[in-house]
């Protein structure tokens, strides 16, 4: 297989981040496709543990080039930060081994601005931002008002573009919000401070790309969220701004006449979601506070405690099925082992119809879980590294699973940590 691509199927925080970090040691590149510093990718390993926000997964792996795609929103300011960070911790990171395509859009403060502008205006509406501007900067992606991180390479240019996309930023800034205004002369010095540091960093990612896939280079693509955030298929008007479907890899990372070969769905043993919106199988109260610590369920962007709930099996064939799974990455198993009996969700119920299709959120939000029991396993499964050492009811409760979404389950985590992990067929 050439190409791959790690994504989400759940409500994001799935742990696409140590998958791509463990799978990344077969590919030569990965390239983040979409989103921007709202997320949190955990990776442990020898160096540490690190929350990306910006930089791809592989970014561990001195021999694999890392990407920022032309589907990504970045905030300079983050990204110097996040690498500043990442050398001191002994990770190194040059244009060497990282590129920034020169079609990714910027994210300036004004974006980050706007997005707690409008959230503390929504109030107790609110959709849940963590308000790193993504929002204000895809909505003026799309409104053709974005700044492309490659027109720091023209600063000619980019001042006459950056002063038209300012005088139209601060009608809604000042007579919509009643805030201050900024002046070029400001976000000109912001983008000395940190583009500059960028600049031999961005490039023609697609051309890059597109030579290393003629001459036999490995590519993977990271997603970003799941795909119950997708902002087509998703929860929304609770979704992200972009696209984290794999389908979208392909043009979020600047090869759109690439065809994406294998992906691999990351899916955890149980939910849990950030922010707000319909979440049908959730848990509150003392069950929920236990799920959460067992899993240690925060955010890793934003340190918000997660919402959790059991597995749910409506919401997760419906994310297997959008994002053309080709295997599934089932993460977290060793939190489950405190459960006697593991409820999983199989279906809803909406106006006393039971349902197994996924359905739009005005119904989404009627919908009551249909629950059915497992049995658990109640024992530490976190040393187990081959299938057959999983204790039998955790292998029926991966069986279930792998049946009931029509897909199979390769990789199965046990722990954080790089190594504890089974995957299927190979070690066993
Ligand atoms: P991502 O955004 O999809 O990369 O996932 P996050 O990093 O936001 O959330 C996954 C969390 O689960 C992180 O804190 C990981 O360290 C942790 N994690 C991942 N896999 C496992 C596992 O198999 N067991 C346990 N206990 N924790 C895990
Ligand atoms: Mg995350």
């Amino acid at each position: 297989m050439k190409t791959c691509a790690i994504v989400g199927i759940n409500w994001g925080d799935e742990g696409k981040g140590r998958m791509v970090d463990l799978i990344s040691k077969d590919y030569d590149v990965v390239v983040r496709y979409q989103g921007g510093s709202n997320a949190g990718h955990t990776v442990i390993n020898e160096y540490g543990k690190f929350a990306l926000n910006l930089i791809p997964s592989g970014i561990f792996r001195p021999e694999v080039l890392n990407i920022l795609g032309n589907g990504m929103v970045i905030d300079l300011e983050h990204l110097c930060n996040e690498i500043a960070n990442l050398q001191a911790a002994g990770i190194k990171i040059s244009p060497d081994n990282m590129k920034i395509s020169e079609r990714a859009i910027i994210v300036f403060p004004f974006h980050k601005d706007l997005d707690a502008l409008e959230e503390n205006r929504l109030s107790d509406r609110k959709y849940g931002s963590t308000k790193r501007g993504i929002a204000p900067a895809y909505s003026d992606k799309y409104e053709k008002k974005g700044i492309m991180t490659g027109e720091l390479l023209f600063p000619e240019y980019l001042k006459t573009h950056l002063s038209d996309v300012l005088e139209w930023k601060n009608l809604t800034i000042q007579n919509v919000y009643n805030a201050k205004p900024y002046t070029l002369d400001d976000m000109l010095l912001w983008l000395n401070k940190f583009g500059n540091m960028l600049k031999p960093y961005i490039c023609d990612t697609g051309i890059l790309l597109r030579n290393a896939y003629s001459s036999g280079k490995r590519i993977m693509f990271e997603a970003q969220l799941g795909a119950l955030r997708d902002i087509d298929f998703g929860i929304y008007p609770y979704t992200s701004s972009s696209t984290p479907l794999a389908a979208y890899a392909p043009i979020g990372a600047g090869v759109p006449d690439i065809k994406v070969d294998e992906v691999i769905g990351v899916v955890k043993a149980y939910s849990s979601c950030v922010g707000e919106g319909p979440f049908t199988a959730e848990w509150f109260g003392n069950e929920a506070e236990e799920l959460r610590h067992a899993g240690a369920e925060y955010g890793a962007a934003t340190g918000r405690p997660r919402r959790v709930g059991p597995f749910d099996l409506v919401a997760t064939a419906y994310g297997t099925k959008v994002q053309g799974a080709t295997c599934i990455a089932l993460t977290k198993m060793d939190v489950m082992s405190y459960m006697k009996n593991i409820p999983v969700c199989i279906g809803y119920e909406i106006d006393g119809k039971v349902t197994t299709d996924f359905p739009m959120t005005p119904l989404l939000l009627k919908a009551k879980p249909v629950m059915k029991e497992m049995h658990g396993w109640n024992t530490d499964i976190s040393s187990a590294r081959k299938f057959s050492d999983l204790p039998k009811e955790a292998q029926d409760y991966v069986l279930f699973i792998e049946k009931e979404l029509c897909c199979p389950v390769k990789y199965i985590s046990v722990g954080a940590q790089r190594e504890a992990m089974i995957i299927r067929g190979s070690n066993e």
